[in-house]
């Protein structure tokens, strides 16, 4: 049994997950999760902006596979949710989507460094070689502490994205993770132990060792995700979590419903 719930897996709408809503419930519970939440990449304004989301008109689709999910896994608890990114200016639209559905809770995550520069995508690695890597580690965190300080968001997904193909830089960022954290901490946002970092270049969970301990310092409360794109993903690795969130002192983690916040200890 996993006392934590896996509050981050997407489905095939993003057009680059594989695996229905059913299919990872069904893993979850064979991994020995009581409670999951599906946080497929949310719609943007204009469905042209990029090609890893689902369009405005399949949300309701979306809503239906979750909650068949639900009808057909009664004895797994099934949180309605979406991964939400945040670009500045983009907060209207951010609460047209919260009144669409009564979702759980809101993974608000940055990709966006730039209109056009999503720093996790393969694709457009050549912008590092153009951009001073704390530049870009600087532009990531200051969009994240807004993104906290909105209000918008339950949890904040991936916190130190950037280092996913090890573009970390020399220069020292405790300033830019305090200010993050500082606002998680004002505004009651927690911060999710993510373990894709594991399966990619940076070989390491999101957010680091370091931001995660100062999280526990400044007293940010957490959730865990697998960020699964597939249903094989589901708590991957939900081991090495537990023991990094043990290590720097955490014992409880949150848990949403209709975006009200609850604690339980594990
Ligand atoms: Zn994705
Ligand atoms: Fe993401
Ligand atoms: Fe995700
Ligand atoms: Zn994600």
């Amino acid at each position: 049994m996993l006392s934590v719930a896996d509050y981050h897996m997407h489905t095939p709408l993003c057009q680059h997950a594989v695996g229905e809503p059913v299919d990872y419930a069904a893993h979850a519970l064979a991994v020995g999760l009581q409670e999951i939440g599906f946080s497929d990449h949310s719609p943007m304004l204009r469905d042209d902006f990029d090609n890893w989301r689902m369009r405005n008109d399949q949300l309701d689709q979306y809503v239906e596979k979750v909650r068949k999910a639900q009808k057909d896994f009664p004895n797994l608890r099934i949180k309605l949710a979406l991964e939400v990114d945040y670009l500045p200016g983009h907060e209207g639209w951010i609460r047209d989507l919260a009144a669409r559905h009564p979702w759980d809770y809101f993974i608000g995550s940055v990709h966006y460094v730039s209109e056009s520069w999503d720093v996790d995508n393969p694709a457009k690695l050549s912008e590092w070689k153009k951009r001073d890597t704390f530049e870009v580690w600087s532009v990531y965190f200051e969009r994240l502490t807004m993104a906290a300080e909105s209000g918008l968001f339950e949890i904040i997904g991936h916190a130190d994205l950037p280092k996913k193909f090890c573009f970390v830089p020399k220069e020292d960022c405790t300033k830019l993770f305090a200010r993050f954290l500082d606002a998680a901490r004002k505004t009651e946002t927690a911060i999710e132990l993510n373990t894709a970092g594991l399966r990619k270049e940076c070989k390491e969970i999101y957010p680091s060792p370091a931001i995660l301990r100062m999280a526990r310092e400044k007293n940010v409360a957490i959730t865990f995700g697998s960020d699964a794109h597939a249903p094989g993903e589901v708590g991957l690795d939900f081991s090495d979590a537990l023991q990094l969130a043990r290590e720097v002192g955490y014992s409880s983690c949150c848990k949403f419903t209709q975006r009200k916040r609850e604690f339980m200890n594990f």
